[in-house]
């Protein structure tokens, strides 16, 4: 199941749910990933070897979501030491309507449910890598360490992505070394050409820069 629903299962529609029930229906969330995502996996590898195999799925991700339309130009994955795919991301902020969905926190939400733990690593017991193509935002950032992964490879620079017109927000100048010292080992700039070709690509089509909050 590629989606994970973050609420009791109310349904709203119910005609036996109370008032209060279907209230709670309304305020139900979900994270779906668009539906190519499942077809587009079942035809790749399960395990990805090196850290460039990783990183050319978390590209190929964002690639897919630019060209079908189904999102910004973001691809991320959590692997576990063997490289063994975890949970694949990709951004879903303007067709879901939802600001915090972007890949990374996509890929982190669906590792935990399929892990059944908010701690990826299981107290220090496993370890998990987050793979992004590019580097994360301020939110992104703010939410790695409390994911439990504790490795973070990146493809494109923020400054790639502020050139096309994202907001990375207010981030550490050296957030690198925060997470190394919080023991997430960070690894930039893998495939990074490759990556920002990918944002290229989406500010070629005109993609839409969905920077709430910044006006003008
Ligand atoms: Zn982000």
């Amino acid at each position: 199941m590629l989606f994970v629903s973050l609420s009791n299962s109310i349904h709203a529609l119910d005609k036996s749910a109370s008032p209060g029930e279907e209230l709670l229906g309304q305020f139900e969330f979900r994270i779906e990933l668009p539906p190519w995502v499942a077809e587009f996996l079942g035809r790749g590898p399960q395990v990805f070897a090196t850290e460039e195999e990783r990183m050319r799925l978390a590209i190929a991700l964002a690639r897919e979501n630019v060209e079908r339309q189904t999102g910004g130009p973001f691809g991320a994955a959590v692997f576990d030491e063997e490289g063994r795919l975890v949970a694949p991301g990709v951004n879903v902020v303007v067709t879901s309507n939802c600001s915090i969905l972007h890949a990374e926190m996509v890929a982190i939400a669906l590792a935990q449910k399929k892990l059944a733990r908010y701690d990826i690593g299981d107290e220090g017991r496993s370890h998990y890598a987050l793979v992004a193509s590019t580097e994360p935002c301020a939110m992104c950032f703010g939410a790695i360490p409390w994911s439990g992964v504790t490795r973070l490879v990146c493809g494109a620079r923020d400054e790639d992505a502020r050139r096309i017109g994202f907001d990375e927000g207010p981030k550490l100048s050296d957030w690198h070394k925060a997470l190394q010292k919080r023991g997430i080992r960070v690894t930039r700039d893998v495939l990074r050409e490759e990556a920002v070709a990918v944002l290229d690509l989406y500010a070629g089509l005109g993609g839409p820069i969905y920077n709430a909050g910044r006006h003008g």
